[in-house]
């Protein structure tokens, strides 16, 4: 054992989760020292339970121990909410990756945090129900990291995001107890809604060891569409139109000039010339209501300016607009900047068109290259800011546009983080994100939950 932990705590550890279940080789550590983030550490050891009791127990002895725990979901986190530290274990659930249940009596299902999104998704349909968060990372992110950072998705527009799906959750905590949080009903109001504040906690209050979820039955038929626009503003009028016009869309996604040069190879359809913007819009419900919906989209899309409408003809091509989608952040890393600081900040839909054109002041000011894309249905916009990492001025400018759009989105009246959450990227602002009294309350929640502070240290709070 190569860990600088103490032994007899990493020796507890084996014996919590079994033989084979510690790992402290550093060829192993490294694979567990990151996120999508870009910030790297790797772990003293890692641990991988099996059962909720061998959670309680990791947790009893890391308490004792004094040693910090930072929950790993599959990683795909962008605020650096899963990265450890080296005087620190990770506990990774891997091991804890059964769906347990899917009641279609109950419209539930019951997991454990290690399922892969995408495959809750595929067995839920085959039972002929729907879970809609859907967030691009669905194909290798977990339902207990997208149930800690509180994601979202495409068609949060129409269904909402995870919290909106969490019925209750089995949560150990640093003490080594473990908890139930409200119950697997339609309706609970018996106290505090400890559920909701478990959602979107980023593993500083404790670890989520199972989830029951809502389902709802799987619609119909759905129907999707690539509109292009000559300008982002004039695209912003577009769903604005569509929203007075009573369509609600499942999904709405916007995406500025550069976003559309970036995937213009995976698009199953040319741009049109003078095309600087682009909406991809999917509807669902009756079979019959399908082309009615898209119609009135359409239509309104036209009246706003727009240049040019693909319907998708069948699933295939529905399915090719939506990896273009997908492929939208690789291929933006493709750009070749050695830099890349992804923000999502979230305003008030109608606040969405002032957003877009305080970004491009904001880039021009600062020297930044930004493209911008993201939930235009939702006011939630994947702010992509690109840079030289090797070059220092570009880093301060950077910084400054950083600084300068979380300001703009609270002036807004939005949010410093729509989705991705706070983790160590975002600590900073939280003062500005949520005021002070606010945060002091927070921080005295924690203290509670946590009060040896071994949970998730040094993430969302400055
Ligand atoms: C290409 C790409 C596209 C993305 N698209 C979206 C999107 O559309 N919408 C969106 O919301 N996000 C998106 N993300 C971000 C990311 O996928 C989500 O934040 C996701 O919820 C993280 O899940 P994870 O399993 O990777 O968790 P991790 O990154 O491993 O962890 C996230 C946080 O949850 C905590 N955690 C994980 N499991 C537990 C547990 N069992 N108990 C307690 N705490 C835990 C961790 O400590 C950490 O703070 C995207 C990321 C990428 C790389």
């Amino acid at each position: 054992m190569r860990s600088e932990l103490p032994p007899s705590f990493l020796k507890g550890l084996e014996s919590a989760a079994g033989h084979g279940r510690l790992l402290t080789d550093p060829a192993d550590l490294i694979c567990y020292g990151y996120d999508a983030s870009g910030y790297e550490s790797c772990p003293g050891a890692v641990i991988l339970p099996e059962t909720t009791n061998q959670v309680a127990e990791i947790l009893s002895l890391a308490s004792k121990y004094k040693v910090p725990v930072y929950p790993r979901g599959a990683g795909s986190g962008t605020t650096g909410g899963a990265v450890p530290s080296p005087a620190g274990i990770a506990v990774v659930f891997t091991a804890m990756n059964q769906i347990l249940e899917i009641n279609p009596g109950n419209l539930t299902a019951r997991v454990q945090p290690g399922v892969i999104t995408g495959h809750l998704q595929q067995a839920v349909s085959e039972f002929g129900l729907f879970y809609p968060p859907d967030p691009a990372s669905l194909a290798f992110c977990t339902i207990g990291g997208n149930v800690n950072t509180g994601a979202g998705g495409a068609r949060a527009v129409k269904y909402g995001v995870t919290r909106d799906y969490v019925l209750n959750l089995e949560v150990a905590l640093a003490s080594g107890d473990i908890i139930t949080t409200g119950h697997a009903t339609a309706k609970d109001v018996a106290g505090y809604d400890l559920t909701r504040l478990m959602v979107g906690s980023e593993g500083t209050l404790g670890i989520v060891t199972e989830i029951t979820l809502r389902l709802i039955p799987a619609p119909e038929a759905s129907g999707t569409a690539l509109v292009f626009f000559p300008d982002a503003s004039s695209a912003c009028r577009g769903v604005k139109s569509f929203f007075q016009n009573r369509i609600l869309p499942r999904c709405a996604e916007f995406f500025d000039k550069t976003s559309i040069e970036c995937i213009e190879g995976l698009l199953p359809v040319s741009v049109p010339s003078g095309g600087a913007a682009m909406l991809l819009v999917e509807v669902d419900g009756p079979e019959s209501s399908i082309s009615p919906q898209l119609d009135t989209i359409i239509e309104s899309c036209a009246d706003s300016g727009a240049l040019k409408v693909v319907r998708a003809s069948n699933n295939n091509e529905a399915q090719a607009m939506w990896r273009a989608r997908r492929g939208l952040s690789p291929a933006i890393r493709k750009l070749g900047y050695t830099g890349k600081v992804s923000e999502d900040i979230c305003v008030p839909r109608q606040r969405l068109p002032d957003a877009i054109s305080k970004i491009e002041e904001i880039s021009s000011e600062f020297n930044t290259r930004i493209i911008v894309f993201g939930h235009a249905g939702d006011g939630n916009l994947h702010v992509n800011l690109l840079f030289d990492i090797n070059d220092a001025g570009a880093v301060k400018d950077m910084e400054h546009a950083v600084d300068a759009l979380m300001h703009m989105a609270v002036a807004l009246s939005g949010t410093i983080s729509g989705e991705h959450g706070i983790g160590l990227s975002k600590r900073d602002f939280m003062k500005l994100g949520t005021g002070t009294a606010s945060l002091e309350l927070m921080k005295g929640i924690k203290k509670i939950f946590d009060p040896d502070g071994i949970m998730n240290p040094g993430k969302v709070f400055p």
